[in-house]
């Protein structure tokens, strides 16, 4: 008797056309004749399906008759099966308890749609159920169950239409068109079921098919996403209101409860060692909340600059205490904010927070110590007695290809000249000009004074287009 093991806690969930309704049933059978074990969802590991079919060949090219179609249940905490459901005889067989009990009317749909699959299954040669090809055997099983879902489409649109509304000689259950509008037909990526792409066609199904506003790939039938419980792979943007993949809709994390103390290095750009840790060793406020898709923004909602953060996105409730800089373009988490020296710039005396693109403060590149922002730059004088915490930096040179300022310290210790006009050059450009000929040029000399080589460098990068 050929069998698939359509749910099963060793294989990998390769979306077997067949799994939802099984399970559906499974659920069924269980809650009518042992409630207390009744499966809650399909995500739960363990559980054990099984179709199994017996047919007796016919002289070709008769088809196969199909003699037994019958489904084996049992739970992860079952060591046999608990359950069988007989197609044939439509009863439900208690394996422990060794009844027999007729088979709900509610199961009739699934079990139809089932027994019809089967049917087509069995005409297809067989594929052997080792594991390493149930995941052939699962694309067999999805062709199968498309092409099936095609004739149905078609089946539906004759019954509803009438007869002679819809074209019956054009019907071609192996093209996936809209017989009455000629659209595409859109399938469920679980079960296959068809419906007509357009909202305007009499096809189009009722309820809606789920379909991601940015994956058209991605559609899921009404029955389908509700059978994914929790954890359902399409969600409604609340912003846009459309469908979006579930792993593209933001979630905050939760802002976290405490974290160890963290002195403050001064003068560096790196982020406080231990920070990314502390983050997620925490507990957090709340468990992750749903924002929205990507293209939206919910009132209140924000992203920390830091790209380390806590969490992508940070709803209205774990703001507070954020900080903006003084251009009111860059915002961060109150902990980034305090702990990750790469998002704002502090000007040392006025402790105000500015953004690395602000020109109103100078930075050193290579050490990020900052000097006073130009508000007190002005206003300071020789004699300003304001104890300082941090002292500013002397910003005495600039980098002779990219004109970014250096300290005084960083001047002297890191700073390599141009080898023929002698301006200080910073490391990322000393990177850049490094050439064959072992002479660093900055950008101003080296189209006249380079070799062949590095004299090409500007015109190349010209090229780029940018
Ligand atoms: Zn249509
Ligand atoms: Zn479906
Ligand atoms: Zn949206
Ligand atoms: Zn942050
Ligand atoms: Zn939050
Ligand atoms: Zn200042
Ligand atoms: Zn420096
Ligand atoms: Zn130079």
């Amino acid at each position: 008797m050929p069998a698939w093991t359509i749910i099963s806690p060793r294989e990998r969930d390769y979306g077997h056309p067949m799994r939802m309704k099984i399970f559906r049933i499974m659920k069924t059978v269980y809650r009518m004749l042992d409630p207390p074990n009744e499966p809650s969802a399909i995500t739960e590991v363990g559980h054990i399906a099984t179709l199994g079919y017996a047919a007796v060949l016919q002289e070709k090219p008769e088809p196969p008759i199909i003699s037994s179609v019958v489904i084996h249940f049992r739970l992860f905490t079952e060591s046999v099966t608990r359950f069988a459901l007989l197609f044939h005889d439509m009863q439900i067989e208690d394996k422990v308890h060794d009844v027999r009990i007729p088979v709900p009317g509610e199961l009739a749909p699934d079990m139809m749609d089932i027994y019809d699959f089967v049917f087509a299954r069995s005409q297809k040669l067989l594929i052997s159920s080792r594991d390493s090809d149930y995941w052939a055997e699962c694309d067999l099983a999805r062709r199968v169950s498309k092409q099936l879902h095609v004739q149905k489409y078609c089946e539906r649109l004759l019954r509803q239409e009438g007869d002679g509304a819809v074209d019956i000689a054009g019907l071609r259950p192996d093209i996936s068109r809209c017989p009455i509008c000629d659209s595409n037909l859109i399938h469920c990526n679980s079960c296959q079921v068809a419906s007509c792409e357009s909202h305007v066609c009499r096809g189009f199904s009722d309820p809606p098919f789920a379909r991601c506003v940015r994956h058209k790939m991605e559609v899921l039938c009404f029955p389908c996403l509700q059978g994914q419980g929790s954890k359902r792979e399409l969600e409604k943007c609340p912003g846009c209101n459309s469908w979006c993949c579930a792993r593209d809709i933001s979630s905050c994390t939760g802002h976290p409860l405490s974290i160890p103390y963290m002195p403050r290095v001064f003068s560096s750009k790196f982020i406080a060692p231990g920070l990314i840790t502390a983050y997620t060793e925490s507990t957090r406020t709340h468990p992750p909340k749903r924002g929205s898709c990507m293209e939206c923004k919910l009132p209140g909602w924000r992203s920390c600059r830091n790209k380390l953060c806590w969490s992508h996105s940070i709803c209205p409730e774990c703001t507070s205490g954020g900080q903006t800089c003084m251009c009111g373009e860059v915002w961060a988490c109150d902990l980034c904010a305090e702990h990750d020296p790469s998002v704002f710039i502090r000007c040392p005396r006025c402790r105000r927070l500015f953004c690395y693109s602000c020109c109103y403060i100078d930075d050193c590149l290579m050490c990020n110590s900052s000097d006073l922002c130009h508000d007190c730059a002005e206003e300071v004088s020789d004699t300003d007695d304001k104890e300082l915490e941090e002292m500013p930096a002397k910003l005495v040179a600039s980098c002779g290809s990219c004109e970014v300022k250096m300290c005084d310290l960083c001047e002297s210790y890191l700073a390599v000249s141009c080898a023929v006009c002698s301006s200080r050059l910073c490391i990322p450009c000393v990177r850049d000009a490094e050439c064959s000929c072992d002479r660093v040029l900055c950008d101003g000399c080296v189209a006249d004074h380079g070799c062949g080589l590095c004299s090409q460098r500007h015109r190349s990068d010209d090229n780029d287009g940018s």
